[in-house]
């Protein structure tokens, strides 16, 4: 691998982008790399103006070409032991260290190192880049940039999306929500349940309903997926305040992963019936504005598999690999799949490292990536 990849997955490395921070320090960056190789650039915003998306075309025209995604966000080092400095990469034994190294700042930093052979390349069809911010809090970011490209001239022919499949050719992945429910009652002393309303056990019997929920999935069966099933999980939940007061508020964040081709939003409809239809009434009795609010905080849809998908055939002819495979976690590549743009999902290291302590990406392959993406390249010259 040359050493412009690794310097500059390094680099990619040292900027904190944990979700919760700005990315613009990034962005910047990778705005300044592509603008030296000629790119022309646009930005998408978040609200606050703190992220942005960067999408960048290098290259004759707007129309057809190629796009290499990637999200610059990465999920938080809070709590994890890690042997050297998350945000300082580190050669040991073949293997790059540091947060974000396979997911997914390696592909992002190998892709970024090839502007200057994409710039010099007798392109005849464009190279484009989509760098999105806050992926890892339910592909919430990646959207602004489909929807400011729909309302340009810019129609890729497809995209490879760089999540770290260990460089295997994945076609299809699970869809994703994340709920935030909220349960309501009223305070009280707890030697009198009825004279209050326990949000605590409210919120109890809403995670049983999600657990019965998970185990009826379990009969619905598509075993290209691990697992082959939809998943259902409360992973997050506060409430309370003594252990003799009857809890005002309880908070429980949940989520479910579906098979790609299902209505999984059918699941949180139901779970919001559920929680009307069958847990709020015997709270009513004493407190009339009991209540159980549920809200979708991200929502993307998964991967569908195509058979006739472009981005599936090109990635399969480069890379030679005969099978395509799925994953259970949730990408972007369903949403550009969703706007038009057909995807496929390849990229250097493995998922088992990813969001962990001690994240890693095994310097092969980078260096298979950066194999990948020069046919790639070659592609778009012929
Ligand atoms: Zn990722």
């Amino acid at each position: 691998m040359s050493r412009a990849a690794l310097a500059l997955v390094g680099e990619l490395v040292s900027f904190d982008t944990t979700s919760r921070n700005s990315n613009l320090a990034l962005i910047d960056y990778a705005q300044a790399c592509l603008e030296d190789g000629g790119a022309r650039c646009r930005r998408s915003y978040d609200r606050a103006g703190g992220k942005a998306n960067l999408f960048a075309t290098i290259g004759p025209g707007e129309t057809d070409g190629f796009v290499l995604s990637g999200h610059t966000d990465v999920v938080p080092v809070d709590g994890q032991d890690w042997s050297s400095d998350p945000f300082e990469p580190e050669i040991r034994d073949g293997r790059l260290y540091g947060r974000g190294t396979a997911d997914m700042k390696g592909f992002i930093g190998v892709a970024l190192s090839l502007i200057p052979q994409i710039a010099a390349a007798p392109l005849r069809r464009p190279i484009h880049f989509a760098l999105s911010y806050d992926e890892e809090l339910g592909c919430r970011g990646v959207p602004a940039l489909l929807e400011d490209l729909a309302a340009t001239e810019i129609r890729p022919a497809l995209a490879v999306i760089g999540e770290p499949t260990g460089m295997r050719i994945v076609g299809a992945h699970k869809s994703g929500a994340v709920v935030r429910t909220c349960c309501h009652g009223r305070e009280g002393h707890s030697s009198a349940p009825d004279k209050g309303a326990n949000a605590v056990m409210m919120a109890g019997e809403f995670i049983a309903y999600l657990a019965g929920v998970g185990r009826a999935l379990r009969d619905d069966v598509d075993p290209a997926f691990d697992p082959p099933f939809t998943t259902v999980q409360a992973n997050m939940i506060e409430g309370g305040t003594a252990v003799n007061v009857l809890a005002r508020e309880a908070v429980v964040t949940w989520e479910y992963r579906g098979l790609p081709d299902r209505d999984s939003e059918r699941i949180f409809r139901e779970a919001c019936e559920h929680a009307e239809r069958e847990i709020l009434p015997k709270y009513r009795r004493h407190v009339p504005d009991a209540r159980i609010v549920s809200e979708l905080r991200a929502n993307y849809p998964g991967l569908v598999l195509d058979p006739a998908s472009p981005a599936v055939a090109l990635a399969r002819e480069i890379s030679g690999a005969n099978d395509v495979g799925t994953v259970a976690y949730g990408t972007e590549a369903g949403l550009f799949q969703r706007a038009g743009v057909p995807s496929v999902i390849c990229g250097p290291g493995s998922i088992e490292q990813a969001h962990r302590a001690d994240e890693f990406v095994a310097l092969a392959q980078l260096e298979a990536c950066e194999a990948f993406l020069q046919k790639l390249i070659a592609r778009a010259c012929a």
